[in-house]
């Protein structure tokens, strides 16, 4: 079993239903298994020309989960399941409904045309960073360092939502050993 960490964001739709029942379709899918998850986080829209407060804000949070699946076969579950919210690609770094990044799997590093991991930008985003942290407070970016320190570096900008975490039941919070 592999472990693997999955970033999740919307920014259009009701955010936070569509959150919760990716973080569940994640979960369900074969052979995968939950193993942590955050709280949402809120924060400002970042598009190509930078943050745009006139843009409706994003949810992010984060998952992570032990998986049988390759990384590509994973990515391509993802994409399944941001399809079926609804997920439309026009223009880069554009409003969705869903987006559902592989940020990080083991300490392995893939770098083909369709995948790149660890994620290339999960270092300098505090809307993956603090929820990362959040579900997991021992997080390391492989080949990068802490996560806390990353987040400390960056400033985290994210406000925390009062909901409960993504995944419901109580024993798939927090990493343990
Ligand atoms: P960013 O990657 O900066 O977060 P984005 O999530 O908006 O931007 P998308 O339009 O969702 O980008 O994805 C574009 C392509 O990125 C996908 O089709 C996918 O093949 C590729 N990709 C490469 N590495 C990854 C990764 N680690 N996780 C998800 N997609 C990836
Ligand atoms: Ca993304
Ligand atoms: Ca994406």
């Amino acid at each position: 079993m592999s472990r693997a960490v999955v970033a999740l964001g919307a920014n259009l739709g009701d955010r936070g239903n569509t959150l919760r029942a990716a973080a569940r379709a994640i979960a369900a899918l074969p052979g995968v298994r939950p193993v942590a998850s955050s709280h949402e986080v809120e924060s400002v829209a970042v598009t190509l020309d930078g943050p745009d407060a006139t843009k409706p804000r994003y949810r992010n949070a984060v998952v992570v989960v032990e998986t049988e699946l390759e990384p590509q076969d994973l990515l391509d579950a993802l994409h399944g399941i941001e399809d079926e919210h609804g997920r439309t690609r026009a223009v880069r770094w554009g409003d969705r409904t869903l987006d559902l990044d592989l940020v990080a799997y083991d300490d392995r590093t893939v770098d083909t045309v369709t995948l790149t991991v660890p994620h290339p930008r999960a270092g300098e985003r505090a809307f993956v960073l603090a929820p990362w942290l959040d579900a997991d407070p021992d997080a390391v970016l492989p080949g990068v360092g802490p996560v806390a320190d990353l987040l400390a570096a960056v400033g985290d900008d994210t406000d925390r939502v009062d909901e409960p975490r993504l995944f419901d039941d109580t024993d798939t919070t927090g990493v343990r050993p």
